[in-house]
């Protein structure tokens, strides 16, 4: 059985009015870039526990989780409520397989997610080893309206960190965004208007695809790129498509 262990908001950070992040303190087991442990909090008898994403690289002093507030969600109501100084508990050990030590070797690291999903590809880059192994860092994050392109800060330190190496291409779906492609991403893979945008082609040598959030994305992605010649990932056959589902 998992341990868990009471942990403390020490940040909160609201992004509009249903998204925000926590950074929590807690005694956690050492966790890897881009897996997912649970929270939970109890409701008279019952713990009610979900999965999340740490944000932050294994390296960092706090744990950091993105989220978005469910209307009528049985936990992220709660979640989004707490302030700093309130208690939480924690899963003590992390699991997840969107992990590096997952994927093959390549030229391009691909990194498609939408929504709080972004929170995991964050992780990897700023825990530095996908730099090491990539040439090319692609982070694409689609979402449905503009204020909803979360973490820019972060995002521009990374790229002025990673220079030309990394590519970051928004996608707002609902309204004109600047500098943001419209639609969504499959169908950008389709058209070859996202390989045009990035200069960069899908090839089963040089590919590597994280996708991660919305199930329907992620399972319209992994056609797309079927289409386009590349493989699931798995760990008896090894190919180029690896994901995760946020629900
Ligand atoms: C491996 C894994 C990692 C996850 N990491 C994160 C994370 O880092 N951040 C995060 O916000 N969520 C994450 N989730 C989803 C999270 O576990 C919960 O499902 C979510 O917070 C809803 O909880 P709830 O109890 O409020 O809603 P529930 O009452 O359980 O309602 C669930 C419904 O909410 C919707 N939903 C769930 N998650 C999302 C989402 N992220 N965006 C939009 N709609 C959603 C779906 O329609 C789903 O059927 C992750 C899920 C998995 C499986």
């Amino acid at each position: 059985m998992a341990a868990w262990v009471e942990g403390h908001v020490i940040e909160r950070i609201q992004w509009t009015d249903t998204l925000f992040s926590l950074k929590v303190e807690a005694p956690l087991l050492p966790y890897q870039a881009g897996q997912f442990t649970k929270l939970a909090l109890e409701q008279g008898e019952r713990r009610i526990q979900r999965a999340y994403s740490f944000v932050n690289p294994p390296s960092s002093p706090y744990h950091e989780f993105y989220l978005v507030e469910i209307p009528g969600g049985e936990l992220t109501p709660a979640l989004s409520a707490l302030a700093v100084g309130d208690p939480l508990l924690v899963q003590s050990q992390a699991t997840g397989f969107l992990t590096l030590d997952e994927i093959p070797a390549g030229r391009d690291l691909w990194l498609l997610s939408t929504g709080t999903a972004i929170g995991p590809f964050l992780s990897l880059l700023t825990a530095g080893e996908a730099e090491l192994r990539f040439e090319n860092l692609i982070l694409v994050h689609g979402v449905r309206k503009g204020e909803e392109l979360s973490y820019q800060p972060l995002i521009a330190a990374l790229k002025s960190q990673l220079g030309s190496r990394l590519h970051y291409v928004p996608f707002v779906s609902r309204e004109p965004w600047p500098d943001a492609m419209a639609g969504r991403i499959p169908a950008a893979i389709d058209s070859g208007a996202l390989q045009e945008r990035v200069g960069l082609g899908f090839s089963p040598e040089q590919s590597q695809v994280l996708i991660c959030g919305n199930p329907e994305m992620v399972k319209a992605t992994q056609l797309s790129l079927i289409e386009q010649g590349l493989t699931k990932n798995l760990r008896r056959t090894p190919g180029q498509i690896s994901s995760e589902n946020y629900w």
